[in-house]
C-alpha cells in the first residue's frame, strides 16, 4: 500500500522566510489542475491497482486553488486507484484562502484531516515573517473548519521567529491548545539562503533570537505541549493519542509513496527495485511535459540496500518510538544494532539510547537533540563497513 502526495505550488504571496517550491498564484493555475489530472491517469497506467492508504495535499497553499479543483483531483485519484475506505485524506490550508463553503465541499468529497498554517498567535510576529493573515483570520478559518465537519485538525506553530520571546511562544501554544486541535506541529524557523528574511538578517535589518534562546524555547514548548496532552511522536510533531499523521508516518517508516505535481518526490517499488524519483520543479517544465502526454520526471535513482537501510535509520530515528528492530530485520535481513554496531556503541556512551524496550532502537530526548551528529556516525560507520 502506498501514500499519495499532491503538491500544489501556489500561495497568495510568498512568506519572507519561505524557500518551498511555491509561487504567488497566477494564470497557470487552471492548466496546473489539468496537468495533475493527466499525471494521475498516466500513473494509474504505470502502477495499476496500487492500493492507497493515505492522500496528502501539500504546498504551497493547496487552498489557493478553488475547492472544486481540489475535489476534482481527489476524485480522480479515487477513480484511478483503490483508496482504502478508512484512508487518511489531508489537506494543508492557510487562513484567508478558504471559507465555510469551500471547507464543507472538501469534507463532502472525502477530505478528513486539515492542517492549518498559523505559525504564531501574535499579529506583529505574523507580520514580520510576511504571513498574509492575522490571528483573528486564523480563528475564523478554524471555526469554519470545525463547523464544516473537520474533526482531525493540525495547527502549525513556529519558534525562533524574529522578535519572538519564549513567553510569546508558550502563549501561542496555550492559545492554540485551548482550541483542542488533534495535532500540533512545532517547527523551528530555518533561515534559508535567498529568502528576503535571510537578506534582512544579513544586512542587520532584522534580528533572530540567539541559538541558546531558541533551544530553550523549544525545550519549554515541548514540556508544555506534553503537559497539555499532546505527546511528542516525532522531532517536531505532537498529537493527541490516535491522531498521529498517518501520511507522514509513511515517510518516517520509509514506506512507498507516489508524489504528484511540480517538484513532488516519490519512493516506489518498480519491478522489485526501490526507486526514488522527482518531478520537474518548475511549473512551466512540469506543464510542458504533461501537455505532451509525458510523465514529468526530472530525476530517477535506483537505491541499493545500503542506501535503503541508512534511509530507514535516518527517518526512523526521528520518531520517539524509534525503529522497530523486527521490522528492520524483516526488511533487510539484519539487525539494526548489529548492522551499525560501532555507531551504536559510540552513541551509547553519550547516553543517547533509550533502553526501555529492547524491541526498538530509540533515542532519548537528549539523543534526539543530537540527531544530526548521531546520523553522521551511522552514515560514516556503515560506509566504512561497506567499503571494507
Ligand atoms: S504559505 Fe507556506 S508555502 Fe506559501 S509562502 Fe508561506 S511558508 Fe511558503
Amino acid at each position: 500500500m502506498i501514500g499519495v502526495y499532491v503538491h500544489i505550488p501556489y500561495c497568495l504571496r510568498k512568506c519572507r522566510y519561505c524557500d518551498f517550491v511555491s509561487v504567488p498564484i497566477d494564470e497557470t493555475a487552471g492548466r496546473y489542475r489539468s496537468a495533475v489530472l493527466r499525471e494521475i491517469e498516466l500513473c494509474a497506467q504505470k502502477y495499476p491497482g496500487e492500493r492507497v492508504k493515505s492522500v496528502f495535499f501539500g504546498g504551497g497553499t493547496p487552498t489557493a486553488l478553488p475547492a472544486d479543483d481540489l475535489c476534482a483531483i481527489l476524485d480522480a485519484i479515487k477513480t484511478a486507484f483503490p483508496v482504502e475506505p478508512d484512508a487518511e485524506i489531508s489537506i494543508e490550508c492557510n487562513p484567508k484562502t478558504i471559507g465555510y463553503e469551500g471547507l464543507s465541499r472538501l469534507v463532502s468529497t472525502g477530505f478528513n484531516r486539515l492542517s492549518i498554517g498559523l505559525q504564531a498567535t501574535q499579529n506583529d510576529l505574523l507580520n514580520r515573517i510576511g504571513r498574509v493573515h492575522t490571528f483573528e483570520e486564523f480563528l475564523s478559518t478554524y471555526r469554519a473548519a470545525k463547523d464544516a465537519g473537520f474533526q482531525n485538525i493540525n495547527i502549525d506553530l513556529m519558534h525562533g521567529l524574529p522578535g519572538q520571546t519564549q513567553a510569546d511562544y508558550l502563549d501561542a501554544i496555550r492559545t492554540v491548545a485551548a482550541l483542542e486541535p488533534a495535532h500540533i506541529s512545532a517547527y523551528s524557523l530555518i533561515l534559508e539562503e535567498g529568502t528576503p528574511l535571510y537578506d534582512d538578517v544579513l544586512a542587520g535589518r532584522e534580528t533572530l533570537p540567539e541559538e541558546d534562546a531558541v533551544a530553550d524555547m523549544e525545550d519549554a514548548g515541548m514540556d508544555l505541549l506534553e503537559e497539555l496532552g499532546y505527546h511528542r511522536y516525532e522531532v517536531s510533531n505532537f498529537a493527541k493519542p490516535g491522531f498521529e499523521c498517518r501520511h507522514n508516518l509513511i515517510y518516517w517508516h520509509n514506506e512507498p509513496y507516489l508524489g504528484l505535481g511540480a517538484a513532488a518526490h516519490s519512493s516506489m517499488i518498480e519491478d522489485g527495485l526501490w526507486v526514488r524519483f522527482s518531478n520537474e520543479s518548475s511549473i512551466p517544465a512540469y506543464l510542458k511535459k504533461l501537455e505532451k502526454g509525458k510523465l514529468p520526471r526530472a530525476e530517477r535513482i535506483i537505491t541499493n540496500t545500503f542506501e535503503q537501510m541508512f534511509e530507514s535509520v535516518m527517518l526512523g530515528l526521528r520518531l520517539t518510538e524509534g525503529i522497530g528492530r523486527k521490522a528492520f530485520f524483516d526488511r533487510f535481513g539484519s539487525d539494526v544494532i548489529e548492522t551499525y554496531r560501532e555507531a551504536y556503541d559510540k552513541n551509547d556512551k553519550y547516553g543517547f539510547w533509550d533502553h526501555a524496550d529492547p524491541a526498538y532502537l530509540r533515542l532519548t530526548r537528549s539523543g534526539m537533540d543530537h540527531l544530526d551528529s548521531v546520523l553522521r556516525d551511522f552514515r560514516e560507520r556503515r560506509l566504512i563497513d561497506f567499503l571494507r
